[in-house]
């Protein structure tokens, strides 16, 4: 069903013809369509544990060893058998074992042995209490506190258990995961090979910083926000290139990219222009499943498949690449990478103080700058929201996410809004 657009809201905003177009489609759908087609086929190779931050696990680790692997204790403290506590809470002092100390000293009802954090509790003891708790005379400890049994003991195996599973194929490795992997003693880990990813930008105007500019061109500053994005999730970058809006090198491009990658992105040339020619050339070597999406900004976005290899043509103007790239790309490279439940950042809610103008039928992603007073978050969007204005991503530091269906935002209503520190 066609919508009638009035004259005086087309005068005000003359893109709204093409915004409100049936055929477009919306992001869950092509969420779904995106993944769908695409088919993780990577190859697997070991790296020390050291360089491992960033990858992809590629099996399922399982602990050979207890963590720890003893009894020991939590705090500075005296380690001694709860039920030998006599009346009058005092108990001598045996011995000190350091942490590292492997006695196997035994301590006899009725003493105790200084211990500190991360001493192995030695036999015959079940309770540590911390110095602060007791008070010391020379060779005996008066207990003021009666503490539970088994107080300030970490036990053999509470972190990780022996034949236990640590870490599930899938996941992504973060500073922490690294770590729990050398704490079972592994130095070698199976992760995925890296995802290579080829990138091209195309356009008569689009030239390279470093060069000389003439009025009518464009710097072309995808390949730099593409690169850095790709840059964070960790794949092999390999640069085609600025390709011009030419048939034939385009399509040469394209069959270069799918031999050298496991997935390609483009940026321009997938509107409507009469230079926009990525969807016809992959349509005749490949195949295009959507081209139109509902959002504001990356309307233009194709997704289709070139051979085997998926493709991604994003739109020319700098933030719809990059606000596709990381509502529908960076979802999809992480499924091709091997890595199992990612997740964009979830939505929070922050009051809007200024207003925002919307009609329903879209879905916006507006750049937003967030504050946070007692806990409670505020946001405006930046002063311009054009989709070429890149400047607008960088004073960001959260997208404002409004619903297709959602209106005009008024003073003090909450919108969801989705932090930059997530996505990037
Ligand atoms: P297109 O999607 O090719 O119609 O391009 C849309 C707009 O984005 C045009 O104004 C282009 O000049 C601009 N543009 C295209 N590619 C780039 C690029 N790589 N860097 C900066 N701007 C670009
Ligand atoms: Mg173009």
């Amino acid at each position: 069903m066609k919508k009638i657009i009035s004259l005086e809201s087309l005068a005000k905003d003359p893109g709204c013809l093409s915004e409100y177009d049936p055929n477009a489609m919306t992001i869950d759908k092509a969420r779904k369509y995106i993944r769908q087609f695409l088919k993780v086929s990577l190859k697997t190779e070991y790296v020390k544990t050291e360089d491992a931050l960033d990858r992809i696990l590629a099996e399922t680790l399982i602990s050979k060893i207890n963590v720890p692997n003893y009894n020991n204790s939590a705090m500075d403290g005296f380690a001694f058998n709860l039920s030998s506590l006599k009346k009058d809470h005092n108990l001598k002092i045996a011995s000190t074992i350091l942490a590292g100390n492997l006695s196997k000293q035994k301590i006899k009802p009725g003493f105790a042995a200084q211990v500190m954090t991360g001493s192995k509790i030695p036999e015959g003891t079940d309770t540590v209490l911390p110095f602060e708790l007791v008070k010391q005379e020379n060779n005996t400890i008066f207990v003021n506190e009666i503490p539970k049994k088994g107080a300030n003991i970490r036990k053999l195996g509470e972190d990780i258990k022996k034949n236990g599973e640590v870490l599930k194929k899938g996941s992504f490795l973060r500073p922490a995961e690294v770590g729990l992997i050398a704490s079972i003693g592994i130095s070698k880990v199976k992760v995925f090979k890296k995802l290579r990813v080829a990138f091209f930008s195309t356009g008569d105007e689009v030239v390279k910083a470093g060069s000389s500019i003439k009025i009518g061109q464009v710097y072309d500053s995808n390949h730099f926000t593409i690169q850095s994005m790709l840059k964070r999730i960790n794949v092999q970058y390999i640069d085609l290139g600025i390709i011009p809006d030419e048939k034939k090198i385009i399509e040469k491009t394209l069959k270069a990219a799918e031999k050298l990658s496991d997935a390609i992105i483009t940026t321009g040339g997938v509107s409507v222009g009469k230079a926009d020619y990525m969807k016809d050339i992959l349509k005749k070597i490949g195949k295009v499943l959507f081209w139109k999406l509902s959002i504001k900004p990356g309307r233009p976005m194709a997704y289709g498949a070139f051979k085997n290899t998926p493709y991604f043509g994003l739109p020319g103007n700098p933030v719809a690449a990059m606000i596709t790239f990381y509502q529908l790309v960076q979802p999809a490279l992480k499924y091709l990478m091997g890595q199992d439940n990612y997740k964009l950042p979830i939505l929070l809610k922050a009051k809007c103080i200024s207003p925002i103008t919307k009609r329903a039928g879209r879905m916006e992603f507006q750049r937003g700058f967030y504050t946070s007073k007692n806990g409670e978050l505020s946001v405006k969007p930046t002063p311009y929201q054009g989709s070429a204005i890149l400047s607008s991503m960088s004073k960001a530091n959260c997208l404002i996410v409004l619903d297709i269906n959602q209106k005009s935002i008024k003073v003090d209503d909450f919108v969801n809004i989705q932090l930059m520190e997530g996505l990037v």
